[in-house]
């Protein structure tokens, strides 16, 4: 039986990411959109989720919006008895999603909290590679440029928007599901612009079954972009890089794959509603909680677009 699928908050990742997903996943349809400013040319589109839930009859619902915000769209929607998809990161506080695993369980429906980047190709390979190996030290090194990945885009500065973690907390996604410990924060050393909410660069200490990982994201790098993780064990060097797409063990390539991350998202989601399951992991989000809790707090200069 096909799943009525609607969309919310048509942006960057909803036209990069998830209408092509969603289009490619058989037993998915997409039947409407809500969005303050853009519609679907084909669809029926809405200003406002409410107004979406009110006339359609979707069984699912995903929310592409800022994760501020996310969890009164999440909390109408399953009180409408839909199944909800959740963009990283699931909500602008732990204990706001929280609340939503609660009220989907309540309500009989699907609450999927997504990592996208768990699904980058090399990822499954990592953590079975990593499973019976002792590790010695974990470094993550997360640097890309704001100005081109986010162009203009103010939530992210914000309050709740997370700065430099929104895309770090891919990388604690991967960590978290490949590190065969779970993390602890142990120091966090975070750089604020002057004039912005959220911080520009994080470096942040953390344990993981005794062995030390240290994590430095920053969103002021210009050229080459930095997405990796490298995990040296008592047997060898682990390296992925590209955001996981690539492995390397020993410095010998293993794995490079192109990128299916949303068609595996819109897989499982599917499959989550079939078998009347809810994937609701909140370590990555609890780190960077942790982070601003034990942060020491310096200011850098003024950001300008
Ligand atoms: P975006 O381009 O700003 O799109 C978000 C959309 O949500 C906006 O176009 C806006 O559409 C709607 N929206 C509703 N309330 C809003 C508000 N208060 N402020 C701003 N927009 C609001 O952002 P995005 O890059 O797609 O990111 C959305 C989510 O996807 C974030 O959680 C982000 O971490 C995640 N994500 C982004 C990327 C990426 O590469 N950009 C990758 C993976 C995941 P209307 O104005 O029409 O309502």
């Amino acid at each position: 039986m096909t799943i009525r699928l609607a969309l919310v908050g048509l942006g960057k990742i909803a036209r990069d990411q998830h209408l092509p997903a969603i289009e490619a996943t058989e037993g998915l349809r997409l039947t409407a959109i809500a969005s303050r400013h853009a519609g679907h040319p084909d669809l029926p589109s809405y200003p406002e989720i409410d107004a979406l839930l009110a006339a359609e009859d979707a069984e699912a619902v995903t929310l592409c919006t800022p994760p501020q915000g996310r969890h009164a769209q999440a909390r109408a929607a399953i009180a409408a008895g839909r199944h909800v998809m959740l963009e990283k990161p699931p909500g602008a506080t732990v204990t706001e999603v929280q609340d939503l695993a609660r009220q989907a369980k309540a309500a009989g429906v699907t609450l999927f909290a997504t990592w996208h980047s768990r699904e980058a190709a090399a990822v499954d390979a990592a953590r079975d590679w990593l499973a019976t190996r002792p590790i010695r030290h974990v470094r993550i090194t997360w640097k890309e440029d704001v100005r081109h990945w986010h162009p203009r885009q103010e939530w992210i500065w914000q309050a709740g928007g997370l700065g430099v973690f929104d895309p770090g907390i891919n990388a604690l996604s991967i960590a978290t599901a490949i590190l065969p410990a779970p993390l602890f924060v142990t120091a966090a050393d975070l750089s604020f612009p002057s004039n912005r909410a959220a911080p520009i660069a994080a470096r942040i200490a953390m344990d993981c079954g005794g062995a030390p990982v240290d994590a430095e994201f920053d969103w002021r790098q210009t050229g080459p972009q930095t997405w990796d993780i490298e995990v040296e064990t008592e047997s060898g060097t682990l390296r992925l890089s590209h955001g996981g797409s690539r492995l390397h063990l020993d410095g010998a390539e293993q794995m490079a794959a192109p990128d299916r991350e949303y068609a595996r998202l819109y897989a499982r989601f599917a499959d989550l509603i079939r078998t009347g399951r809810s994937d609701v992991d909140l370590s990555p989000l609890q780190l960077v909680a942790d982070a601003f809790l034990l942060a020491e707090r310096h200011q850098v200069e003024a950001f300008e677009e």
